[in-house]
């Protein structure tokens, strides 16, 4: 089985339901995109995106969920939640939720393993800071928080992985192709070492992705997708991304 390709967005705390007429708007210009397609909205918007996207390509997630069940954890959402109101996926550790939560590499697999109990498949986000990739850290933080956040009940079903160089979010700096293919290969050498189908896994690039960029990104080898902030709130920025997959 080859990775199947994805194309994912993440909409952050932003949108109302008035927002939703993007989906529309998305599914009407590519009914039938040439990869999976995935929005991740705030949780309040989560049940109805779900219920638009019905019988369409579109697939829903959540942003984040609580490494436990059930229980007493005012203002978190656990997976199974997030499934019952129609969620496929949901997004781990993205680096704005280890900044501003301090999640650790030990809280992002917990999750993860919630999140595959819940039958969820997980977008688990990796990434250096500046001052890492300026100290020649980069491939050692990469294979760190790969190897503390992902489960060992990974798969290559339940388990994406998205590679977010923390300061290529939202600051519309790329790294060079160069530089995303060595963090790939990177990771698809440490995920096939670890599991018996760790070449099939999707691996995204996600970090100030826009439409003039799209095709050149998704011609390196082993990205099979991006996670699309910014660019995924509107209909006319997502589509061409897509489009490009
Ligand atoms: C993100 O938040 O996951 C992201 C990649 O953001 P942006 O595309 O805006 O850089």
């Amino acid at each position: 089985m080859a990775p199947r390709k994805l194309a994912a967005g993440n909409w952050k705390m932003n949108g109302t339901l008035a927002s939703l007429a993007e989906v529309d708007a998305l599914l009407s210009a590519h009914p039938a995109p040439g990869c999976d397609l995935l929005l991740c909205p705030p949780a309040v918007l989560v049940h109805a995106m779900a219920q638009r996207a019905q019988g369409s390509a579109l697939k829903v997630g959540g942003q984040d969920c609580h490494a436990n069940a059930s229980g007493a954890h005012t203002g978190d959402i656990a997976a199974a939640e997030l499934a019952d109101v129609g969620a496929s996926h949901v997004i781990l550790g993205h680096s704005e939720r280890r900044a501003d939560h301090g999640e650790t590499d030990a809280q992002v697999a917990a999750k993860a393993i919630a999140a595959h109990q819940a039958g969820l498949v997980a977008i688990i986000c990796v990434g250096e800071t500046e001052t890492q990739r300026d100290a020649g850290q980069t491939l050692d933080v990469i294979a760190a928080q790969l190897a503390g956040s992902v489960p060992d009940c990974a798969t290559a079903a339940n388990t994406v992985i998205a590679y977010e160089p923390v300061w290529a979010i939202g600051t519309g700096r790329t790294p060079t192709n160069d530089q995303i293919a060595e963090v790939h290969a990177l990771m698809r050498d440490k995920l096939s070492a670890r599991f018996a189908d760790g070449a099939d896994f999707t691996l995204l690039y996600g970090g100030s992705v826009k439409p003039g960029n799209a095709a050149e990104i998704f011609a390196i080898p082993h990205v099979e997708g991006a996670l699309v902030g910014g660019a995924s709130l509107k209909a006319s920025d997502f589509g061409p991304i897509v489009a490009a997959l």
